[in-house]
């Protein structure tokens, strides 16, 4: 068989001569402006990525981790506080918790990567004050359930939208579905920048307020300071770079969720070997990644044979669940305690999604999985 190369990142296809020389142009447009510090890009961008999200504002900050302490310490969750979240995450999501010194508390998620909405309950004490469902690789999580239960038990919930940008529950966009929610536009983000950036997005006018004022030494304007706080503003430059990028978003997205169409017709046949999630219709997904489960103990040596016989670069995300991490030793957690977390771990599988890929591309990828499932045979 003839091998195509197909490469995970996309960066230099995406900042090719062309589309460099209008980003720069817009760079040059700030250093002119001079105004490098939440300069007019910055207002320009947090305008065009609440209308994105469909919300009343977005804030601008300079990565999406820095935009979900922002909240929390908007919601002044602190000492004494349970945040529940899930153990597949980025290890940003826990982190930030931890950070405001806050308590973590894990619940398993399940065949969507998503949080257990079966399991919350059972994980509320009396000093819990947020769930944080994390829409990971780009699906939403079950907002429904989780906001009627945050409804009933008086709880904020805080989305880490970081990998959903434009994905969707019911029709409505996530990231304002609790009281507010985060993106980051990290460069291997769908909504991408030129290093590291973030937001904050709320239909609440008093948070949005008070994380402006939060990435910004706790300021009320250039003379009052209101708290003391920490400088995490997004840079005009960033702001720049975004604002050439933002009114793409929609595009990249359609183009993700076709060529993730086209793999889960591709896939379907080689299941149970390869697991695909659920589809709940209600739920548009963003495909941030393209996560498939292969079964058999067979992950890391697919993950081999695909790239070392077959040019077909793919990736773990996560190999190892935030609870299994050093940095969480101080929460005593142990192996065993998140079984579908941790099953999982060993069972995911990346593939190569991104709005550049090919067809012929996607369906090499499909016919390499068959002869693998097949030499297996
Ligand atoms: C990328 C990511 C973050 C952190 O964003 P940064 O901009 O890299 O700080 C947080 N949570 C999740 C789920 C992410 O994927």
């Amino acid at each position: 068989m003839s091998k195509i190369k197909v490469p995970y990142s996309y960066l230099t296809t995406q900042f090719c001569k062309e589309k460099r020389a209008e980003i720069l142009a817009a760079i040059d447009k700030v250093a002119k402006r001079g105004d490098f510090t939440l300069g007019r890009s910055v207002g320009e961008f947090e305008e065009k990525f609440a209308a994105l999200c469909r919300a009343k504002y977005a804030i601008g900050l300079n990565s999406g981790t820095a935009a979900l302490i922002a909240i929390l310490e908007a919601l002044e969750i602190g000492p004494g506080d349970e945040v529940i979240t899930v153990p597949n995450s980025f290890i940003a999501t826990a982190a930030a918790i931890d950070l405001v010194k806050a308590r973590v508390v894990f619940v398993d998620v399940d065949e969507q990567y998503q949080i257990d909405v079966s399991k919350i309950e059972k994980a509320i004490t009396g000093r819990t004050k947020a769930i944080l469902p994390v829409h990971l690789t780009g699906c939403p999580a079950d907002m429904t359930a989780i906001n009627n239960i945050a409804e009933r038990r008086n709880l904020y919930v805080v989305e880490d939208a970081a990998q959903a940008v434009c994905a969707e529950v019911d029709g409505k966009r996530v990231g304002h579905l609790g009281i507010a929610g985060e993106f980051s536009f990290h460069p291997l983000k769908n909504l991408n920048g030129w290093g590291d950036a973030g937001a904050v997005v709320t239909d609440h006018k008093w948070l949005a307020d008070k994380v402006a004022k939060w990435r910004n030494h706790g300021m009320k304007n250039r003379d009052e300071v209101e708290f003391f706080s920490v400088n995490e503003r997004m840079h005009s430059t960033a702001a720049a770079v975004l604002n050439c990028l933002v009114g793409h978003a929609e595009d990249i997205t359609e183009k993700r969720i076709a060529n993730a169409a086209l793999y889960d017709e591709l896939l379907k046949p080689f299941h149970p070997h390869v697991v695909l999630p659920p589809r709940p219709a209600n739920k548009k997904q963003v495909y941030h990644t393209y996560v498939i489960r292969v079964l058999d103990g067979k992950r890391d040596e697919l993950q081999k044979f695909l790239l070392e016989e077959r040019g077909i670069d793919t990736k773990v995300h996560y190999p190892i669940p935030i609870h299994l991490q050093e940095a969480a030793g101080h929460l005593g957690y142990k192996l065993g305690d998140f079984p579908n977390c941790e099953r999982q771990s060993f069972e995911i599988l990346t593939l190569p999604v991104h709005q550049y890929l090919t067809k012929a591309q996607i369906v090499y990828v499909a016919e390499c999985i068959a002869d693998f499932v097949n030499m297996q045979k």
